[in-house]
């Protein structure tokens, strides 16, 4: 719970990179960002987070901290104080879901011993093999790299990671060079091995925020005020 108050403060704010995020959304030019973060920052600069949603920006890669998720049938509940209190004193939380088929059974006359699961915060940790939205996240990610993307931009993760993350960055990168794109990375360490040149045609080893103030210094459509009006 304290990990969520301090990424949810409102301390934290938006930074260049999430608004040159929302720029390029604006003008149609972001296809999708997938992000390690937890904070809910891109949400925040409007970009639609709801990965249910036919026109979600954000995909989420580690879940969220504005829910709670069943650990028995994965149904996702809004955050809350109550529950939240409750969580934080040690008390099981059943899944409201979970609960209200119960309910729905034993008005029906059935049987009612069923499993009822308890809410747990929305998060994937690195090597959690249980994400109930492995498969949405991989439909996704397919989806992305059959569309012909242009630009693969990677920004302020290094991507040293293996496990479904490892399948993004390949897959995405493959489908952008495949299509004659470029993979651009841009973050203060330099990346691995693996991910050097020539799978990547352009490396700036500084910081995204700075990156992104250069590059809109420089290409005046990428600013905050030129947004939507045209390509
Ligand atoms: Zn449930």
């Amino acid at each position: 719970m304290e990990i969520r108050n301090k990424a949810k403060s409102e301390d934290l704010v938006q930074t260049d990179t999430h608004r040159f995020l929302q720029v390029l959304q604006r003008s149609g030019k972001l296809r999708r960002c997938y992000t390690q973060n937890l904070d809910g920052l891109e949400a925040r600069a409007g970009l639609n987070a709801d990965i249910e949603s036919k026109d979600c920006d954000v995909v989420q890669l580690h879940g969220d901290l504005d829910s709670f998720r069943c650990s028995y049938c994965s149904h996702l509940t809004s955050w809350d104080g109550v529950r939240e209190t409750a969580l934080a004193s040690g008390e099981v939380v059943p899944c409201p879901e979970c609960v209200s088929k119960v309910e729905e059974r034993r008005r029906k006359g059935g049987r009612t011993n069923i499993h009822v699961g308890h809410l747990r915060p929305n998060i994937v940790l690195y090597h959690d093999i249980d994400d109930p939205l492995s498969e949405t996240k991989a439909r996704i990610i397919d989806k992305d790299a059959e569309s012909a993307p242009d630009v693969l931009l990677v920004v302020g993760t290094s991507l040293a990671i293996d496990g479904p993350r490892y399948e993004l960055k390949n897959k995405l990168i493959h489908a952008v060079r495949r299509n004659g794109g470029k993979v651009i990375y841009v973050n203060k360490n330099p990346p691995p091995r693996a991910f050097s040149k020539p799978v990547v045609d352009h490396i700036f080893e500084m910081d995204c925020d700075y990156w992104v103030r250069d590059l809109t210094a420089r290409e005046p459509s990428l600013r905050e005020d030129k947004a939507g009006q045209g390509s």
